[in-house]
């Protein structure tokens, strides 16, 4: 098993001991150490040197206070640089719209995009007290549509049924009718995923956004993606104006770097976390907890 930062670190401190400062001289070799963490905690190599640039220029110069080690005083600036950036404007569901507000949720297949929509909705139900319809424009998997069904059974919001035959902006507008005539709070649209990013579905989502609107457009990503996490979000940040990110299946033994990538490429809080495959396992997200994890 990989040591972890805060292991290696304390290696390197046995040799720099009674040094009070960080400087250009012992700054790199601690440097290369957070860089070996947070590759192996998969974080996107371009994401971990505009990380390590920011460690390194708030490091440089930093007083190392009282019986703290260079090492120590390293680990405290990376912990806060990590939980500044993945926690910067983690904030609950804006649901600031006419009603009903439309959450479009998009993220490749498998994700977890229907266990989300649907835990959404117990939370928008429990937390927010909202009157919640589901509904997916998934046509290609119509066990997509049967599972969203059992689930937003599971989570006591209402589903609306969608046939694989319909066009999903149809279907996005007819669910958004009902919510409208039936006076829900809120629409949660699931959306279909492939399991790599391709134009047809980058085109499609883009035009079921426009189609409805949404207040809160979530890019759901798996926590354990690796260093591809990166390019998935690039792509859907270029097709949607994403207003959040839910990270699924942080109950995986994957230390969670793609957090970390996610939240640098698409600029948008980390809204929630998804800790279990059950309908009440999703939180909101503790960027400081998120942080000792991929740190080790
Ligand atoms: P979709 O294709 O994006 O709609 O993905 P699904 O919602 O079908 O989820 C894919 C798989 O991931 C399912 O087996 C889910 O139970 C599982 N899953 C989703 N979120 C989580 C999570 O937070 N933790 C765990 N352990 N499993 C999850």
């Amino acid at each position: 098993m990989a040591s972890t930062l805060t292991d290696r670190l304390s290696r390197l401190v046995k040799t720099m001991r009674g040094q009070a400062r960080i400087t250009e001289d012992n700054v790199q070799d601690m440097l290369r150490e957070v860089r070996m963490a947070l590759l192996e905690a998969d974080v996107a190599l371009p994401v971990v040197r505009d990380f390590i640039a920011r460690v390194k220029e708030k490091a440089l110069g930093a007083e190392v206070v009282g019986s703290l080690s260079p090492g120590q005083a390293l680990v405290g600036i990376v912990n806060r640089e990590l939980t500044a950036t993945m926690g910067e404007g983690v904030s609950d569901i804006n649901l600031a719209a006419q009603p009903p507000a439309v959450i479009l949720m998009a993220g490749l297949q498998g994700a977890g995009k229907t266990t989300t929509t649907a835990k959404l909705a117990k939370h928008l139900i429990e937390k927010r007290k909202k009157k919640v319809l589901t509904v997916s424009a998934d046509v290609y998997r119509p066990a997509a549509i049967e599972q969203l069904k059992t689930v937003t059974k599971q989570a006591g919001a209402e589903w609306f049924p969608s046939t694989p035959t319909d066009k999903p902006v149809d279907i996005a507008r007819a669910a958004l009718d009902h919510a409208r005539r039936h006076y829900f709070d809120v629409l949660l649209l699931d959306t279909a995923g492939r399991l790599a990013i391709d134009e047809a579905l980058m085109k499609e989502i883009a035009e079921l956004h426009k189609a409805v609107d949404p207040v809160e457009t979530l890019f759901v990503v798996d926590a354990m993606q690796g260093q591809d996490a990166i390019n998935t979000a690039r792509a859907f940040k270029e097709a949607l104006p994403l207003t959040g990110i839910v990270l699924t299946k942080t109950d995986g033994d994957s230390r969670g770097g793609a957090a970390l990538s996610v939240r640098q490429v698409t600029g948008v809080p980390i809204k929630f976390a998804g800790v279990s495959e059950k309908i009440d396992g999703l939180e909101v997200f503790d960027a400081s907890r998120h942080a000792g994890r991929v740190l080790g």
